[in-house]
Order: structure tokens, then sequence, then C-alpha cells
């Protein structure tokens, strides 16, 4: 006789956007370290203009983007098997 496994959805906020979906767009982060603020003060305009065609953009993109962990659902979805789902449920109601 074959064995049946059985599966469920385990459905969890996403820690890399806390649910939001969204996040802030990785050059933004590099540029931030790179100007140590994301404002772009005027004597440093050019400067930010060209790091940001040096990394592939023509004008700098938008701040958020779409959380990649989660594809903007602010979701991690993942399928466990129903014996591990019902470990998981009891030693969480233990503690
Ligand atoms: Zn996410």
């Amino acid at each position: 006789m074959s064995q049946i496994e059985y599966y469920v959805e385990a459905e969890s906020t996403c820690a890399r956007c806390d649910g939001t979906g969204m996040i802030m767009h990785p050059l933004w982060e590099e540029f931030e370290k790179e100007f140590h603020s994301i404002v772009v003060r005027t004597e440093n305009a050019d400067k930010a203009m060209q790091w940001w065609n040096e990394n592939g953009y023509y004008e700098s993109p938008d701040i958020e983007c779409e959380c990649p962990d989660c594809d903007g659902r602010g979701l991690i979805i993942e399928r466990v098997l129903l014996e591990d789902a019902i470990q998981a449920i009891m030693t969480r109601d233990q503690a």
C-alpha cells in the first residue's frame, strides 16, 4: 500500500518587509551609505546623478520597490507536512 503524505500551507508575515510588501530599493540603501543621506543636496546633485548613471539608471528609481522575498504579498506561504504543522502547533502551545 502506498503511503499518502498530507500537506498544509503555513502562512507567516514576511520578515524582510515586515508584512508591508515593500522594501527600500537596494540601490537606495547603497546610495544612503555612499552619500550618508537619501536627501540629495544641491552641491551633490551632479555627483548623485553620476552615481545613478554608473549603476545603470538614467533617473533615480522609486525609493520603495516590491519585496522580492514575498513578491509584494507581505506573506510567506510554505507547504509543510501536516505532521510537522501539528508538532509545531503543540510545541508553540506548550511554550
Ligand atoms: Zn516581503
